[in-house]
């Protein structure tokens, strides 16, 4: 019985945990559920559709030409900006490897000493000093360490996200630290696209109201009432929300931590990240440096498989092993990455440990295809010996 190494090279993206959708080979990257961002896009793109059909020729002609102007650079910005908020890593934290969490549980364990059976463990919370405030750090079952202060947990994507504001299923990401701006120029903008598009509605409505009566004008300009309708209460509510974040960023507080209610006044703790001054507020969140994401998505990462074969089977190609007929176990995969530090392969395509020939255990999982477009193969490590 033999084993044949193979190394290969994958994208990291491709091993991350979490919950997320990549695409364009992890240069985007947004949640899993993708519906409500669709209808964001749909009711945007189809909403300015209308006013560029209906209304922007008569008003262009009859007011002033620079009204579709205005509309379109509005329009362009209020996308850019949602794609750059969903497209890209919203701060996600990677999560500890294996030896780390190890190491992680080991130093806990340490520090509360052995617990009675049938008694609780302490919460595993670290203190930290801010601005002279006690913050607490909490831990992550889930990725294995101790959130940074601000990051949180997002169930929907599943990974802990460094300043963690929300998770939008209207733009289809989390909300944090790398993101929060984008999102917020988001809400702002599209409050003044809906406005501008209702205003000139109304406006479009009245002007041609006085020569052709209002029935008429509706009957030539269907798509005006169903714009006016959408506006209306887009309006409230994407105006509200702007409004709710305006108050946010002159706080420097997070969604998170305003539901949680971590700064109110019951816990008695201030919050350390304020500078209680509002323009400086708004300058460190709006204007603040930019980080850069820590997961690497596109770097390159080495996996090894292990697949066995028959001892009496000359060095032989992967292909040739995997197909070999003397072995009851055909192969049997082990991953390793020493170059990832999030490395964490999904449920789903979790290696099994490597097992024994003589153990009659059912078939191991598939090993991936040996050549893809993506995947670079090096045939080449070892051939150990089992027996
Ligand atoms: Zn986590
Ligand atoms: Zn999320």
């Amino acid at each position: 019985m033999s084993a044949v190494m193979i190394t290969r090279k994958v994208r990291k993206w491709e091993k991350l945990p979490g919950k997320n959708t990549f695409c364009c080979d992890g240069r985007v990257m947004m949640a899993r559920q993708k519906g409500v961002f669709y209808l964001t896009l749909f009711l945007i793109i189809g909403t300015c559709a209308l006013f560029f059909a209906f209304e922007c020729p008569y008003l262009a002609v009859h007011l002033s030409p620079t009204i579709p102007v205005f509309a379109a650079l509005l329009f362009l910005f209020v996308m850019a900006m949602l794609l750059r908020t969903s497209f890209s890593d919203p701060g996600v934290l990677p999560r500890a490897l294996p030896e780390e969490a190890t190491f992680i549980e080991m130093e806990i364990e340490a520090a509360n000493g052995n617990v009675p059976a049938g008694q609780r463990p302490p919460p595993r919370i670290r203190n930290v000093q801010i601005n002279n405030q006690i913050v607490k750090l909490k831990y992550c079952y889930t990725c294995k360490i101790f959130r940074p202060p601000r990051a949180s947990h997002c169930s929907i994507c599943d990974n802990c996200v460094d300043r963690f504001d929300h998770h939008c299923p209207w733009v289809g990401n989390c909300v944090g630290k790398r993101n929060y701006r984008y999102f917020y120029l988001f809400t702002l903008s599209l409050s003044l696209l809906t406005i501008y598009i209702f205003t000139f509605d109304i406006v479009h409505v009245v002007m041609r109201s006085v020569n052709n009566g209002f029935l008429n004008t509706l009957k030539e300009t269907p798509g005006t009432v169903l714009e006016v309708l959408v506006c209306f209460f887009t309006l409230w509510s994407v105006v509200g929300l702007t409004g709710f974040h305006t108050y946010l960023i002159s706080l420097n507080q997070t969604t998170n931590e305003d539901i949680k209610g971590s700064w109110s006044g019951k816990n008695r703790v201030q919050n350390p990240y304020s500078h209680k001054n509002i323009i400086k507020n708004c300058c460190e969140v709006l204007c603040g440096p930019t980080y850069p994401s820590v997961l690497d998505r596109r770097g390159l990462m080495q996996e090894d498989l292990l697949v066995s074969a028959a001892s009496t089977a000359p060095a032989s190609s992967p292909s040739s092993s995997s197909s070999s007929s003397t072995n009851p176990v055909p192969q049997t995969t082990k991953t390793t990455a020493p170059l990832l530090p999030n490395e964490h392969t999904p449920d789903e395509a979790k290696p099994s440990i490597a097992v024994s020939p003589k153990e009659e255990l059912p078939p191991a999982p598939k090993v991936p295809p040996l050549a893809s477009p993506e995947t670079d193969v090096e045939t080449s490590i070892a051939k150990d010996k089992a027996h």
